[in-house]
């Protein structure tokens, strides 16, 4: 017989998270949502698939073609895999959620689904907690994604972090001033994403606007930094529109000083990689130890238009994936915590153990049983690897038949309890918290 295990394939871009992997990924979106709920968002639970053309509404080209899509057996129409939360949200609140009282805050923690080609930190499910701000426009709305986020990478434990913060409209301002066609302004955006500054002078060569705005073009790709670029592009900037973008994110940035998190920001102008989507001031977290950005998000004033609603509206969204990897990285430890007690009880009837646990588990200790038998040694290693904090031998060699043992795991200390007052009042010898850390 064939003793090789069966090794069957798993599709590229998943990724199973085993106990101690799920235990991270649980402690990350745990701590992501908890701060969310303290500003005030409430979770929605969206379906993991709709038709297709209805989330195609609210997604951009790019990103449709990048969903998994299946046919839907009753009706024969075209079903895709949520590839991204917003649009969802944004149906939601246009069909169910317009009468309420406005801002909503909503948050979610899902699995979205991206026909991507796999690679360090870049899955084809990954997982999203993130947050949708609707029904306001004001810049306070936009500095609170940002204040809201900063706080997400500080109670992730992540330090070394930067936003990096646009205006999508500056950009768009200066495209309107061009008065140039779409494949043009699309050469544009692309030689700017990539700061390829030859190919933008050899671009603006061939344009030939005017003498200001050709050297606004040609400064987009320097203008980042703290807050003095607001004063370097207000000099360079022409056009109203581009004035009013720069001027809204400065009062973002007023804001967020205001929060105290000016230090986290840097303003870049030249960022043009959301302009499709975004419309207004937009953001990218990164940290150091990820090449790529953690968390993202902006303002998204025209896709609830698109749902029949025109309703301006801001959010983001860390990926847990790449929040795991970061703080691998940055070696920020995850507290794995296994089960308060284990029990081991070497008496054939299994008495004693069975109330115990019973016991132990009312009063909300995390109790596990050793139900195969073998010796003690043998039994205590997989107690020590399931990281139990103490273990309870009944019907060992060291004790009389109405006694125990107790063992802390941790650091090999002994202690002989009778059954009977342990069954009594197990508080007395064990301070147990209602979800783990039973304490001695
Ligand atoms: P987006 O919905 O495209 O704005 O992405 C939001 C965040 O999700 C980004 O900032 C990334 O951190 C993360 N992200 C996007 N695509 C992937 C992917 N294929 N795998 C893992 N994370 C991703």
């Amino acid at each position: 017989m064939d003793k090789r295990p069966f090794q069957p394939q798993l599709p590229k871009g998943v990724k199973i998270y085993l106990p101690d992997e799920a235990a991270a990924k649980r402690n990350v979106e745990q701590r992501l949502l908890s701060g969310f709920s303290r500003w005030g968002y409430r979770e929605v639970v969206t379906p993991t698939y709709e038709y297709a053309d209805v989330l195609s509404l609210g997604t951009d080209e790019t990103l449709q073609e990048r969903m998994f899509k299946l046919v839907d057996r009753d009706t024969g129409r075209m079903l895709a895999l949520r590839a991204d939360i917003t649009p969802q949200i944004a149906r939601i609140v246009a069909t169910r959620l317009r009468d309420e009282p406005k801002p909503l805050r909503l948050a979610y923690l899902t699995n979205v689904f991206r026909y991507e080609e796999p690679h360090v930190g870049r899955y084809r499910e990954f997982y999203q907690a993130g947050v949708e701000l609707v029904g306001l426009e004001k810049p306070e709305a936009d500095a609170e994604m940002i204040a809201m986020t900063v706080e997400g990478l500080q109670a992730l434990g992540l330090a070394q972090f930067q936003l990096n913060v646009g205006q999508a409209d500056f950009f768009r301002g200066i495209l309107e001033e061009l008065k140039i066609e779409r494949g043009q302004g699309r050469q544009l955006q692309e030689a700017l994403s990539r700061k390829d500054a030859s190919t933008l002078d050899r671009l603006v060569k061939e344009l030939a606007p005017p003498a200001s705005t050709a050297e606004l073009l040609l400064a987009l790709p320097d203008l980042f930094g703290r807050e003095e670029v607001l004063e370097r592009g207000a000099k360079l900037v022409k056009n109203a529109r581009s004035e009013r973008a720069l001027a809204n994110l400065a009062e973002v940035h007023r804001l967020v000083r205001a929060y105290g998190l000016a230090e986290a920001v840097i303003l870049d102008l030249g960022e043009v990689r959301g302009f499709d989507y975004y419309s207004g001031v937009y953001f990218e977290g990164y940290v150091s130890g990820l090449g790529a950005p953690l968390c993202g998000g902006g303002r998204y004033d025209h896709m609830l238009a698109r749902f029949g609603y025109d309703c301006p509206a801001t959010g983001f969204a860390f990926e847990v994936g790449r929040a795991l990897l970061a703080m691998e990285a940055q070696r920020v430890a995850v507290p794995l915590e296994g089960p308060d007690f284990f029990i081991i009880d070497f008496t054939p009837e299994k008495t004693l153990a069975l109330s115990l646990s019973r016991r132990l588990r009312d009063l909300g200790a995390a109790v596990a049983r050793d139900i195969i038998t073998r010796g003690l040694q043998e039994s205590l290693v997989y107690a020590r690897g399931q990281r139990a904090r103490w273990a309870l031998v009944i019907g060992g060699p060291k004790t009389k038949a109405d006694e125990l043992l107790a063992i802390e795991l941790a650091t090999g200390s002994e202690r002989t309890l009778r059954a009977g007052e342990l069954l009594e009042a197990p508080a007395k010898w064990f301070s147990i918290e209602s979800g783990g850390g039973g304490r001695a």
